[in-house]
């Protein structure tokens, strides 16, 4: 995927706007691309139908990005600080 910021693990984790780490996990993601609709700029579909982190991820905040994974039907998206404190899902 060559639109992720991490082609070895396009659905991270990663670093996002240098303070973040985002991934989505890809066993319970089930490719309803709700996170797509919400934030079409961290967020794209990759041709096993499971969501991978863009590079223009940094372009969002991260009150949308949050957004994004609350409106996962699966809870699939999570999100730490830089200490590795749990944002979402508490
Ligand atoms: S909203 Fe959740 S289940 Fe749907 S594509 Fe995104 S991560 Fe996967």
């Amino acid at each position: 995927m060559d639109d992720a910021i991490d082609s070895q693990k396009p659905s991270g984790p990663v670093k996002v706007k240098k303070v973040y780490t985002v991934w989505v996990d890809r066993n319970l993601c089930i490719g309803a691309a709700t996170c797509v609709a919400v934030s079409p700029k961290v967020f794209a579909m990759d041709n096993e139908a499971k969501a991978v982190v863009l590079k223009t991820a940094d372009e969002d905040t991260i009150e949308n990005i949050i957004e994004a994974a609350r409106a996962c039907p699966v809870a699939a998206i999570f999100i730490e600080d830089e200490k590795g404190n749990r944002i979402f899902p508490k």
